[in-house]
């Protein structure tokens, strides 16, 4: 190829064409090649998209073959050399081309060669069809949507560029489904989703995600002007607005998240912002909730922390595993059951308790591979109970965001058939957050599975009060009372007397009742005269290892008789 670098003249001509040649449709990127001196300019989204080293390329063939996946660059090569020698007039091939962050797009590329007026090869034109990009329009609002969101986002963070991310949803949508008719909803998500754009304008972008969710990330702003702008559309949609001549008002959720040179990979801001959005939703009444706001070190760790734990899901749940606190019958002190509780360890951040890593990764998709091998593993290990005590009820803690997923009652059934355990041996422990649920499909789950023979218990009882309308509404085998309400009974007496209300209400429903919490002897005295079925606490065990706990048992059994 020449040396000859391009004249002025030559490369005025070549902008005015480019640019008269340019087609403005996204996903389509056009190029244009001076032949005689190999000097060529490219769509400048092209360039961003791809990370090519400018809009402007001497022998761009060459740049661009880099980026061309290696199984495809033979046909590629092939194709630009019988242009070049005059043996072909175009192309129009498929191949992969590699993003800046490794992934491999499917791209169309279709060229011609426009020929001067002595037939000798002048330009080569063409465009190229992102086929990544093509399915990245929502229909409905016209928005990007989530494969567009997260390669937005993946692009930022490659470049590290700093941006807050925000979730923002409107509530109740179903209701609105319901009353006015699917047609209407969608009418509604439109104008959100206009408002959105016109609010963000030339600041960032706005997305679709699932259902009633948008996302936005937003390039030129704090965290306080987001939530400013954020707290104005709540006002605006919380006062009434105005579609198709009905007038209603919306209830708005966002949950936000501050991006700025944390090492974490996308899916893990997902998650967190999940989180922020679930714990607006759900504890906040709509208020914005910002994951990790603070840029500080701690900050920073925890998020790695995070994104580390994450990412040893896929790896067969590596570095994840199960202790098991012992459940004592409260009348012989024997133990009866225990509660798998997941723990996870590496080596440069120890020992990492359920609480930093399941309240955000329960809604992430990775989890119900997490859940699956709680249960498998729970279940593998709590063979030796059951074959140590007939009776033994091993408990595993389920998350709501597993008893949404169409799958799980056949995943429940796949792990027991494959491990050969009785189901009546297992309980599932629910918290009350799983009224967030659709309680028609909770009730359901909640059938099949006690038709198996599996008991469930609601735990954390008594940390909400909306926990008794579920107590009446499924059949709860027991209600594990929480550790809050337990802390302070031996010298509150208003504590004993709801301890007391509380067998009294789960025995109405005809549950037991079990303590968690007990520490110590003098706890243990007092709750045996509120007929409590049994005791969980350090007072009897801590969490411990499975062999451990099957230890316990045995020390516990000898010389008590019965
Ligand atoms: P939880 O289900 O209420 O589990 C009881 C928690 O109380 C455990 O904390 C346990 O170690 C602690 N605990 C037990 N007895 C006492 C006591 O006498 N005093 C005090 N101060 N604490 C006691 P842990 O293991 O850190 O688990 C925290 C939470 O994480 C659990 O609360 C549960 O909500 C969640 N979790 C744990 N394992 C799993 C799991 O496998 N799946 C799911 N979805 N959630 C889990
Ligand atoms: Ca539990
Ligand atoms: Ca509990």
């Amino acid at each position: 190829m020449t040396e000859i670098s391009i004249p002025e003249n030559a490369k005025k001509r070549l902008d005015a064409l480019f640019e008269a040649f340019q087609v403005v449709a996204e996903g389509t990127y056009v190029y244009l090649c001076d032949m005689k001196y190999d000097y060529s300019r490219w769509s400048q989204n092209a360039v961003e998209y791809f990370g090519l080293p400018s809009e402007y390329m001497k022998d761009a063939g060459v740049i661009w073959e880099q980026h061309i996946h290696p199984e495809d660059r033979a046909a590629y090569w092939k194709s630009i050399e019988d242009i070049f020698s005059g043996q072909d007039d175009g192309h129009d091939m498929q191949y992969r081309a590699c993003k800046p962050d490794g992934q491999y797009v499917v791209c169309t590329c279709r060229g011609v060669v426009i020929r001067d007026e002595n037939g000798n090869p002048d330009y080569f034109a063409g465009a190229i069809r992102n086929h990544g990009i093509q399915g990245h329009i929502d229909p409905l609002t016209g928005l990007r949507n989530q494969y567009g969101f997260f390669d937005d986002l993946k692009e930022r963070i490659a470049r590290n560029r700093p941006a807050v991310v925000v979730m923002v949803g409107i509530g109740g949508f179903t209701e609105i489904n319901e009353v006015f008719g699917y047609e209407f909803g969608n009418l509604v998500l439109q104008r959100f989703a206009r408002y959105l754009l016109n609010d963000i304008g030339n600041k960032g972008n706005v997305y679709r995600m699932d259902g009633t969710k948008f996302a936005v990330i937003c390039r030129d702003m704090d965290v306080d002007k987001v939530r400013w702008h954020y707290n104005e559309a709540r006002s605006y949609y919380g006062s009434g607005i105005e579609v198709d001549g009905k007038t209603l008002t919306l209830m708005i959720n966002a949950g936000a998240m501050r991006l700025d040179s944390f090492d974490v990979d996308s899916q893990t801001v997902y998650s967190c912002l999940n989180f922020a959005y679930g714990e607006s939703k759900a504890l906040r009444q709509g208020e914005m909730v910002i994951f990790f706001n603070k840029l500080s070190d701690e900050n920073r760790q925890r998020l790695e922390k995070l994104q580390v734990i994450r990412n040893s899901i896929p790896k067969g749940c590596a570095d994840f595993f199960l202790l098991y606190q012992p459940v004592v019958d409260a009348r012989t002190e024997r133990v009866k059951g225990a509660e798998a509780l997941i723990r996870w360890k590496n080596e440069t951040y120890g020992m990492v308790p359920p609480d930093l890593f399941i309240p955000i990764l329960e809604r992430d998709r990775l989890f119900p591979e997490l859940g699956r091998w709680i249960l498998r593993t729970a279940i593998l290990e709590g063979k030796q109970f059951v074959e140590e005590n007939p009776d033994f009820v091993l408990n595993v803690n389920l998350s709501y965001a597993q008893l949404e997923k169409r799958d799980f009652i056949d995943m429940v059934k796949e792990v027991l058939a494959e491990t050969g355990y009785p189901p009546e041996n297992l309980c599932l422990e629910v918290t009350e957050r799983c009224r967030l649920l659709d309680v028609e499909l909770l009730k359901n789950t909640i059938m099949v599975l006690h038709a198996l023979g599996i008991r469930f218990a609601l735990d954390d009882f008594g940390t909400d009060f909306s926990a008794v309308g579920l107590v009446k509404m499924l059949p709860f085998d027991t209600i594990k009372i929480d550790r809050s309400f337990v802390m302070k009974i031996e010298e509150d007496e208003m504590e004993r007397a709801l301890i007391g209300h509380f067998t009294g209400l789960a025995g109405t429903f005809g549950a037991q009742v079990c303590v968690e919490g007990v520490e110590t002897a003098g706890m243990v005295e007092i709750l045996k005269g509120y007929g409590v079925s049994s005791f969980q606490g350090y007072y009897y065990s801590r969490p411990v290892s499975a062999s451990e706990c099957l230890a316990y048992m045995r020390s516990r059994s000898e010389g008590r008789g019965d």
